[in-house]
């Protein structure tokens, strides 16, 4: 029995003879979107793999909100390339969680998702830090004034903050108004080292 076409490009579903997840071409024009952005904050940095466009935005919305909750395995792919390329150290991963109640709806937290098979993948510690403690309204139509006073106050941090480095991972960077308000929590929660991973901005 032949065993050929058992896995699929993620992207173009072309058939593919080994197991992985993109197709060469895919891959190239995933890697078209790189952008290796590191942006240094008040005592964080954060940073973001790709831009937030084309297939990048395809990939990240199917997986979001269209029941694709398998993507998680390709992206985890690319963000362990990521740290694993730019050498950036990490000892536990995190995320920057949604409110439950959406949770409950969606069915999953995507970053939540992310988070648990990074660790996975790279054999390091999945934490809880950070509550949604109230919901927000959409923030894509704001300003980012208006974003950062609609987010504040809206994350708590789970205390059990030993001294460890910690990447928080997120899908997309606007106006930095979340990673702010997530940092912020944080640093009142006594974490003291985390950087943000960013999938597209
Ligand atoms: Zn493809």
């Amino acid at each position: 029995m032949a065993l050929f076409g058992f896995y699929r490009c993620e992207l173009c579903k072309e058939e593919l003879f080994e197991e992985k997840y993109f197709c060469e071409e895919c891959m190239e024009e995933l890697e078209a979107y790189l952008l290796m952005d590191r942006l240094e904050e008040e005592g964080y940095y954060v940073y973001s793999l790709f831009f937030y466009e084309g297939i990048i935005k395809d990939l990240i919305r199917r997986w979001k909100f269209h029941g694709a909750s398998y993507l998680v395995h390709p992206l985890t792919e690319l963000l362990c390339r990521f740290i694993r390329e730019n050498d950036l150290f990490v000892e536990a991963f995190s995320y920057i969680p949604m409110h439950r109640k959406k949770k409950f709806i969606r069915g999953f937290d995507p970053m939540e998702d992310l988070s648990r098979n990074l660790a996975m993948a790279m054999n390091k510690e999945h934490l809880r830090t950070l509550e949604r403690v109230r919901k927000t309204r959409p923030l894509y139509p704001m300003k980012p004034e208006e974003r950062k006073r609609e987010l504040r106050g809206c994350f708590n941090a789970i205390a059990g903050g030993e001294a460890r480095r910690l990447a928080l991972v997120d899908d997309i960077y606007t106006s930095g108004a979340t990673t702010g308000e997530a940092a912020r929590s944080l640093f009142s929660g006594h974490y003291q080292e985390f950087y943000f991973l960013i999938l597209g901005k």
